[in-house]
């Protein structure tokens, strides 16, 4: 990277926040078992050369979170946090066409794992506080950045711990940033709410013997018969979703069927086989009360001795309101921008549960969506005008009286 760098002829600030960006994106923090601790060191030198004094909270061991204070001039006012996570999901290295942590450049983008979720938005906070900073800045608000461990893989022992710490309450944030997802459109997209999971696991129980005979009631067809049942949910909702062009993913329930669990043996039919299925509900659908019930009874037409249980049941969390001064003021700032729900889970969930006003915003536009895919990638133009954009919304929001 560095190479193309000298030939891009970037002013001074620009090639410290890629070269920082760089540095960043070739830690391997990827899920599962990440070791965070190369993630603290360098984020403490960026602190260090920011001026910014760090914590590191070790809340659950092995899970340390980063949390830098940049004082404002009127500390009574509520704080405005800046959230990043430190982790990135994992690749399948066949289907990438470059190495996820060599950060390499074709075309004038960034390849990486992380380069949209979320190490950008992490990079792009410190650089537009090194440029506030240079221009001799001074905001009223108290501004933290904080970076996060495990929110790929749910953040209950991050961001879940951070907003259960005894002194979070101290803090007195105000309003939150997290990350986003980038879009083909170029138009920026912030999102103030996101759907809520469900885990569903159902036990096909069933008559087992040899698989010379042909048996009653094994549990493969009552499995057969369970998934016709769900998957014809799913295609209900699919059509939904191809019915309604204004709609999301963010609008409709999805549900897929991830983990299949039973036999052993190629000539013995089991006694049971087990399905794992995963379920997003968004918050405003109101026949949620009615989904419980339905399945339960999928389930039972098929027989007595399909088992089925709710092994995660999250409840809906209130979206942000985008009618408060938080939400006009971040509006303002980034000019135009169209407000959805999230159609996955991000930190931010646990912050809005905190009853923290939080906008998950990643200021990636006119790019194709990689997080969580195979060559994940942010245009080097992209990265830098996000750090323009941050500098108004810090400037603006640290700024906000009310
Ligand atoms: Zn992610």
């Amino acid at each position: 990277m560095i190479e193309v760098l000298e030939t891009l002829g970037l002013q001074t600030e620009d090639e410290i926040a890629l070269l920082n960006f760089n540095s960043y994106l070739q830690i391997p923090s990827v899920q599962p078992n990440v070791n965070y601790d190369t993630c603290v060191e360098f984020l403490g030198t960026m602190a260090e050369s920011l001026q910014l004094p760090m914590q590191v909270l070790n809340l659950v061991e092995g899970k340390p979170i980063v949390l830098m204070t940049w004082m404002g001039t009127e500390p009574a006012l509520p704080a405005i946090l800046l959230n990043s996570h430190m982790d990135v999901s994992p690749v399948v290295i066949s289907e990438w066409s470059h190495n996820p942590f060599a950060v390499e450049i074709e075309d004038q983008n960034i390849y990486a794992r992380g380069a949209q979720d979320s190490k950008c938005i992490g990079i792009q906070y410190l650089e537009a506080v090194r440029r506030l900073k240079r221009s001799k800045t001074v905001l009223k608000r108290t501004i933290y950045l904080s970076y996060m461990p495990d929110a790929e893989i749910g953040g209950l022992k991050g961001m879940g711990a951070f907003t259960d710490w005894e002194d979070f309450g101290k803090l007195n944030i105000g309003f939150a940033l997290d990350s986003g997802m980038a879009t083909l459109g170029d138009k920026f997209v912030a999102f103030n709410g996101e759907k809520y999971a469900w885990n569903i696991r159902v036990c096909c129980q069933g008559t087992s013997g040899d698989a010379e005979l042909l048996l009653d009631d094994t549990p493969g067809e009552r499995m057969s018969r369970v998934l016709q049942k769900f998957f014809a949910f799913r295609t209900m909702e699919m059509e939904k979703l191809t019915a309604n062009p204004d709609w999301t993913l963010a609008n409709v329930i999805s549900i897929n069927l991830t983990k299949i669990e039973g036999g052993g043996r190629r000539n013995m039919v089991p006694s049971e086989f087990v399905l794992y299925f995963d379920c997003r509900i968004p918050f405003e659908r109101m026949d949620v009360d009615e989904l419980e019930p339905t399945m339960d009874q999928w389930c039972h037409d098929v027989s007595n001795s399909v088992l089925i249980d709710y092994t995660l049941q999250e409840l809906p969390i209130n979206p942000t309101r985008i009618n408060d001064p938080y939400w006009v003021t971040f509006e303002k700032a980034v000019e135009e921008v169209e407000v959805q729900m999230f159609p996955g889970r991000t930190d931010s969930r646990h912050l809005r549960n905190a009853e923290i006003p939080v906008v998950s915003f990643s200021p990636i536009i006119n790019t194709p969506v990689r997080l969580h895919g195979h060559d994940e990638h942010i245009g080097i133009q992209t990265f830098l005008d996000g750090i323009t954009i941050y500098c108004r919304i810090l400037r603006e929001l640290g700024e906000l009286m009310e």
